[in-house]
């Protein structure tokens, strides 16, 4: 096996850890979307609301407080994540906002493409028209 075959291996080995960490926070970000949808009370209680924690542990599902502004702004952004800011993975996330008890991560390299398709909103609005947020 060449040197440039085993480079591609581990390109690959990270490509389809990326795609298994961001399909598994795009789920979690949908789990959080429903809540939102279904409760439209949820933001609106003292400004903050709960979330569950969009890392890359699949199972993961701690509970954070975030200011109700703060997630609005992040479901603006199909390539950024909320989570507990013990839990970011750096190899395939960026911190771009810190809230104390909570980050705002931005996906990096293949896995930001592919949470951009995952994007709820984006299908939504595929899917239902437009829906003004
Ligand atoms: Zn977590």
């Amino acid at each position: 096996m060449s040197a440039q075959s085993v480079a591609n291996e581990i390109d690959n080995a990270e490509e389809v850890r990326a795609r298994l960490y961001v399909r598994g926070q795009a789920l979690i970000r949908e789990v959080n979307e429903q809540i939102h949808r279904l409760d439209p009370e949820w933001t609106s209680e003292g400004g903050r609301c709960s979330i569950i924690c969009e890392c890359v542990n699949s199972e993961c599902l701690a509970a954070l407080q975030i200011p109700s502004q703060v997630y609005a702004a992040v479901r603006r952004f199909p390539t950024r994540f909320v989570l507990a800011p013990e839990h970011v993975a750096d190899a395939f996330e960026r911190v771009v906002e810190d809230g104390g008890n909570y980050v705002v991560v931005e996906k990096i390299g293949a896995a930001a493409g592919l949470a951009v398709r995952l994007d709820p909103r984006r299908i939504g609005a595929v899917n239902d028209g437009n829906r003004a947020g």
